[in-house]
């Protein structure tokens, strides 16, 4: 992965404000103050080992943004940052290949810059598909969210563009040109697509030529996130592009904790039975489930305090994580954990979860001074007749049995 990135800056308060950013970011920034400094430096390093470059307009050796044009040259993707731009500069600094520019009015283009720069980042991993029925509109739209690291891919109709998302399922965005596209129109591939993908799992932009209002209203109205008037102006393409890219990775991450314990990080009870739900509706035709209740926890509170409580527990749901890997597991509260099976031999769990125990029962915990050991009692069961509630119960039975008989123990169906 690309760490360097290259700043081009003579002003040094705004050097060091980006070089901090750059360093917070896990970047690694690497200083020139002039033109002539930077191809010094660039000399003896390969474009591929920088994610970009960072560039003043205005530098004492290069006032009109030839500096630009050395990193473009050398394959940098570009970034521009300029002290004011009036509209030529703006205009001429537009035409060229660059990611974006900022102007350093305020602290908040700091902000929007380190936003950039982890969106180039993330931006690798996220695939746009270009749906226009003219090769150079779709070229040109292609080149823009290459720039920006974008995966793209590219239809001139709609039946083309509902087989490519078939196949690439990274896709996350759909951008739709209406004019001139043949039998299958953009807003009836949009309805097509929202049968199976939500907004919040594929954005989907129109684009409507400006005369023709009423269309980017349908398109609303018929589930399009939103729409780009034409023609479109590079900023403006990029910054709806990277607003509803950042939407769904924020919806993702509420989805994550949501479905997360907070202590531990495990799916939590919420998650594990959604997920159960889901195995059931596959009719799987042989199903186990466990509960796995820590020994004598009590005690570890109780001798070494809360927090080495804590820790156990996060210790012991890597290892839950580790062994339950192929299967749906959680941390069903307190110092309980649940592991559902599907489409598993008995043995198998069984098997399973018998090594899951002695990796335990052998781990050493170590928090601050202290060494200890902690054990797990298991209750299992194959009883499927009375659904996924009943199965908790008769785990639990089994657990209560395994307690009894000594802990450190599996205990199933006899
Ligand atoms: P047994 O072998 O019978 O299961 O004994 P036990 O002590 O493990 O069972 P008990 O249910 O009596 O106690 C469970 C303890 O787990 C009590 C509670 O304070 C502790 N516990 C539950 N959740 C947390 C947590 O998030 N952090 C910490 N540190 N302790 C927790
Ligand atoms: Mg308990
Ligand atoms: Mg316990």
């Amino acid at each position: 992965m690309p760490h360097n990135v290259l700043i081009i800056e003579d002003s040094l308060s705004s050097m060091k404000m980006m070089r901090d950013l750059l360093i917070k970011a896990k970047l690694n920034p690497i200083c020139a103050q002039n033109l002539t400094e930077a191809k010094y430096v660039f000399s003896s390093s390969s474009p591929e080992s920088f994610l970009c470059a960072i560039v003043d307009y205005d530098l004492p050796d290069a006032p009109r943004g030839q500096a630009i044009d050395f990193t473009l040259r050398s394959f940098l993707p570009t970034i521009v940052v300029a002290r004011h731009l009036d509209d030529d500069i703006r205009e001429v600094i537009l035409k060229k290949d660059i990611i974006d520019y900022i102007t350093k009015e305020n602290e908040q283009v700091y902000e929007y810059l380190s936003r950039l720069l982890s969106r180039l980042e993330k931006n690798k991993k996220v695939g746009v598909l270009v749906v226009d029925a003219l090769r150079a509109r779709r070229t040109a739209m292609v080149g823009l969210l290459r720039r920006h690291n974008f995966i793209t891919f590219e239809s001139a109709d709609a039946e083309h563009a509902l087989a490519t998302m078939q196949k690439f399922s990274i896709i996350k965005l759909l951008i739709v040109d209406d004019e001139g596209l043949p039998r299958v129109s953009g807003i009836e591939l949009l309805s097509l697509l929202r049968r199976e993908y939500k907004k919040e799992d594929l954005a989907f932009i129109g684009m409507t030529l400006l005369k023709k209002l009423g269309l980017s209203a349908r398109y609303i109205k018929s589930g399009a996130n939103d729409f780009l008037l034409k023609p479109y102006c590079h900023e403006e393409f990029f910054s709806r592009v990277m607003q509803h890219v950042e939407y769904m990775e924020n919806i993702e991450l509420i989805r994550r904790a949501a479905d997360s314990d907070f202590l531990t990080g495990l799916p939590n009870r919420r998650y594990f039975f959604e997920k159960v739900e889901t195995h059931q509706k596959h009719k799987p035709q042989r199903q186990a489930l466990a509960i796995l209740d820590i020994d004598h926890f009590k005690a570890i509170n109780d001798t070494y305090g809360h927090d080495c409580g804590d820790y156990s527990l996060k210790e012991i749901a890597k290892l839950v994580a580790f062994h339950f890997a192929d299967f749906t597991a959680a941390r069903f509260g307190g110092e309980e954990f649940c592991v559902y099976f599907a489409n598993q031999d008995p043995s198998h769990a069984h098997q399973a979860l018998e090594q899951f125990r002695t990796a335990l029962a052998t781990k050493v915990f170590k928090f601050e001074k202290n060494t200890f050991h902690c054990t797990v009692s298991i209750g299992l069961t194959h009883q499927t007749q009375n659904g996924i509630s009943g199965m908790i119960r008769l785990a639990d039975k089994h657990l209560y049995q395994a307690k009894n008989n000594g802990r450190n123990q599996i205990a199933t169906d006899s």
